[in-house]
């Protein structure tokens, strides 16, 4: 029994479990039905210890639970965009991962960033990391659905921020599930300690979207994330006044020297760390009555990329898939086969009577 005087610790490979036995479920019912599972392509092309170790899990989850993985290693970055393009036109690959950071904030031909520019490379039916500018720009305007007004085509959303909406999703006390669509955040205030474009921005976006009020910190600056806009602070809004009115509070600082003031947190409070760093005291977060702490969500972030890589095959790929197109093949191989085969009879029965009017007509002649 959770002593209620403390906080206690939640694990969220419960969460990823989860997700992964759907998938698993579903990988078991496609390899019965004789389809190949999903195939999913990462291309690595730094030396990033975090990209390599990230390519790494990605595989060793994707062969647990039966899902294909195809790692593509390449020696000069400047590779990237044409293997891209490779797998984006290969109908055999459902899904690419592409490992960054690659270029940074290197100065590039095609923009101020390359990565953001490979990232919109990556066509919205092999994103699996629902970054593209498609999904992107869809999230920003809180629209779910690619093909309106149908709504059969659920757009994809981002691995690390869905891993962490997910992980709160399964807190007791977060997501009113009574509610609608749109308003399940309703009421709750949420402070998202990082702005980066991958983590952090669409993190706080989607929250709002939920209904929350998200306060968005950076190192220099603070917006608050409500009803699809973004709203200026005032300089009376500090990082810990966001802290003390929020009820979740989320770490994703990238740096070793970080700590969050656990003074700042109240009780009952949902305080989850994406970074790789420790950013939370743990010992002294978990004296705080009621709080619930998820001290790390790569887990769940693997079982978000499995889950969008199956979501992008039956959206799109499962009419088209390579047991389709082998079983396609080879019947194309076995009619070609036959008819090859009638016309070499047929050559053969006109050569042989040809033969046979010639030696009669010179038998005639002898
Ligand atoms: P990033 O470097 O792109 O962005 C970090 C952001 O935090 C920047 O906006 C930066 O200005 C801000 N920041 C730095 N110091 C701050 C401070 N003191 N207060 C507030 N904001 C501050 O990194 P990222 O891609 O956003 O990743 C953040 C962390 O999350 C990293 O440690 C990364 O390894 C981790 N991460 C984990 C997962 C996962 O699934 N577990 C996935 C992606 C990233």
């Amino acid at each position: 029994m959770a002593d209620p005087a403390k906080g206690t610790k939640m694990d969220a490979s419960i969460v990823a479990k989860s997700f992964r036995n759907e998938i698993k479920a579903k990988v078991v019912a496609m390899k019965q039905a004789g389809i190949e599972p999903p195939l999913l392509v990462g291309l690595l092309a730094n030396k990033d210890p975090a990209a390599r170790k990230y390519a790494e899990w990605t595989g060793k989850a994707c062969r647990a639970d039966g899902l294909r993985y195809e790692l593509r290693t390449l020696d000069d970055p400047i590779e990237v965009e044409a293997a891209l393009i490779d797998a984006n036109d290969d109908p055999r690959v459902h899904g690419i991962i592409v490992y960054y950071p690659i270029f940074g904030q290197e100065e590039s031909f095609s923009g101020e960033s390359q990565d953001d520019y490979l990232r919109d490379t990556i066509s919205h039916k092999c994103d699996v990391e629902g970054l593209c500018h498609s999904y992107r720009t869809n999230l920003y305007r809180n629209v779910r659905f690619l093909d309106y007004p149908t709504n059969n085509q659920k757009c994809l959303l981002p691995c690390t921020a869905l891993s962490v909406v997910k992980i709160i999703e399964s807190c007791p006390g977060c997501y009113d599930f009574t509610k609608p669509v749109g308003r399940k955040l309703e009421g709750k205030t949420v402070t998202v300690i990082n702005r980066s474009e991958i983590v952090g921005r669409p993190l706080a976006a989607m929250l709002a979207n939920d209904g929350a009020d998200v306060y968005s910190v950076d190192i220099n600056s603070i917006y608050m994330f409500r009803d699809g806009r973004l709203h200026a602070c005032d300089d009376s809004v500090t990082p810990e006044s966001c802290v003390r009115k929020s009820s979740i509070v989320v770490t994703g600082v990238p740096t070793k020297n970080y700590k969050l003031p656990t003074e700042w947190v109240k009780p009952n409070t949902t305080v989850i760390n994406v970074a790789s760093f420790k950013n939370v005291e743990e010992e002294e977060l978990l004296q705080i009555p009621g709080v619930v702490y998820v001290s790390q969500v790569g887990k769940v972030t693997v079982a978000m990329l499995e889950r969008n890589l199956m979501r992008l095959y039956e959206q799109f790929h499962a009419r088209n898939n390579k047991t389709d197109a082998i079983a396609g093949a080879s019947s194309d191989k076995n009619s070609n086969n036959e008819r090859q085969s009638i016309w070499s009879v047929r050559l053969q029965a006109y050569s042989a009577a040809v033969l046979t009017v010639i030696l009669a007509m010179q038998l005639l002649k002898k």
